[in-house]
């Protein structure tokens, strides 16, 4: 590993924007600690950028949209709509805030940007060079000063996210920066949204608050908190880096890691399951089935129900058991029967706890689903895309390889105008699931179509 970007895949543009606030941070905690910046640098006064005390540093940050913040009207990007992010041509050498959300699609490695982002601030070196102490426990989730919030039983409630955010706003124990990461910020309670915001509006001048969300979709972080926020895109990744990355950190023989990078295309966690889980081999392989069974009307309409119900028992599959697990911790913290001092209290916000949890699992669940019926999506359009580009002879490698043949007779068959119109109905259908078009009836269009040509 060169150093803690490394396994970052096909992410050039947010490595950029992340090394650039890293050194920015660097050269902030240089200032404000000037007997550090070589011998005989006076203290105080005889910084020429004057960034003598926290304060200053704190203010040194670029705060996107920050309409009320008082005493910083020299700020740059003042003048700007406080709800647009600021540009980054807007706040040169600004390369450091105090917020960040990394977004991005399933699979595109938000959390390890999040981590990595981390190492390079704790870094010794302010670079993430990967080999000092600083970037060895940030990575290795040991660092005093980096806490990673991880819902992977009940979601963050709003007493865990107050103490979080308390124990951040202490002084940096390692004299650079209090971290906070917090995967899958979707899953914050609206309560503890608002303990964040709070802390996010006021930061404490050396913490630093690191999101991960799916997008920054009103439904996944809040309007309020996102407006405090720099966003960080992550995009699908080459399939190239996809397979590099699965022969050298997982292991993977190169031949199945080529094959699985190039059938996920760049999604990195579906490539690894891909190459590794034949339930989900069986899944892809009953999706590329279809093509081939759409003989007449009732053969289209039986495919759409076909798919529709394996996206929802596969999802169904992936949530039962963190469900079951939520609801019997929740229960636990609830205690049942307890007569613990804490019972009577517990049991005041029992209701709502697990009102507010009923609600989580249901729109995980529907997420779930969509998920599911979207890989299958993708899955499809991969195939008539491999039709059109084989009836073009144009000289790319196919998606899916094991199909290949099918798509060639396809191609022969329907020719490039029709193999486009098929890729076209797919498209559409995820849109129109996208609109919240009911996924039945958009898939049942789109069989119909694929069926006609
Ligand atoms: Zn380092």
């Amino acid at each position: 590993m060169t150093d803690v970007f490394g396994d970052l895949v096909g992410q050039d543009e947010a490595v950029v924007t992340l090394r650039r606030a890293a050194a920015s941070a660097a050269a902030l905690l240089r200032a404000a600690t000037p007997v550090a910046v070589g011998a005989g640098a006076p203290a105080g006064g005889g910084d020429p950028d004057g960034y003598d005390d926290l304060d200053a540093l704190a203010e040194q940050f670029d705060e996107p949209g920050d309409p009320d913040r008082p005493g910083d009207p020299d700020r740059p990007g003042a003048t700007a709509d406080p709800g647009a992010p600021v540009p980054d041509a807007a706040d040169p050498g600004a390369g450091m805030t105090h917020a960040w959300i990394f977004t991005g699609p399933p699979g595109s490695g938000r959390s390890v940007a999040a981590r990595a982002f981390a190492a390079a601030l704790q870094c010794v070196h302010g670079t993430g060079c990967g080999h000092c102490p600083g970037c060895h426990t940030t990575l290795a989730g040991t660092h005093a000063d980096v806490r990673l919030v991880v819902p992977d039983g009940l979601s963050i409630g709003v007493g865990e996210m107050r103490a979080l955010v308390l124990r951040a706003a202490s002084t940096p124990s390692g004299g650079r920066w209090q971290i906070v990461i917090i995967e899958d910020a979707d899953r914050l309670t609206e309560a503890a949204g608002n303990a964040l915001l709070k802390a996010v509006e006021e930061p404490p001048p050396r913490t630093v608050f690191l999101l991960c969300a799916p997008s920054t979709h009103p439904d996944d972080v809040s309007v309020t908190i996102r407006s405090r926020c720099r966003v960080v895109p992550l995009r699908q990744p080459p399939a190239g880096a996809v397979a590099e990355v699965l022969v050298r950190r997982d292991g993977i023989a190169p031949d199945v890691a080529e094959w699985a990078a190039a059938a996920a295309q760049g999604h990195v966690g579906r490539a690894r399951r891909l190459a590794r889980d034949p339930e989900a081999r069986q899944r892809r392989d009953a999706v590329l089935a279809v093509p081939r069974r759409l003989t007449g009307v009732g053969a289209a309409f039986d495919a759409a129900s076909a798919l529709i119900e394996a996206a929802e028992a596969e999802a169904a599959a992936s949530v039962a058991e963190v469900d079951e697990a939520e609801r019997a911790a929740l229960q636990t913290a609830l205690g049942a029967g307890g007569t613990g001092r804490g019972a009577a209290g517990a049991m005041r916000g029992a209701a709502g706890q697990l009102k507010d949890l009923e609600k989580r699992q249901k729109s995980r669940a529907t997420r779930a689903q969509r998920d599911a019926l979207d890989r299958a999506l993708v899955d499809l359009a991969g195939f008539y895309r491999d039709a059109l580009t084989m009836a073009l002879r144009a000289p790319v490698a196919p998606v899916h390889t094991d199909t290949a043949t099918l798509a060639a007779a396809g191609a022969q068959k329907w020719d490039a105008e029709g193999s486009l119109r098929r890729l076209e109905a797919v498209l559409e259908c995820r849109a129109a699931i996208e609109t919240n078009v009911k996924p039945r009836i958009a898939v049942e269009a789109m069989m119909l179509s694929l069926w006609r040509g």
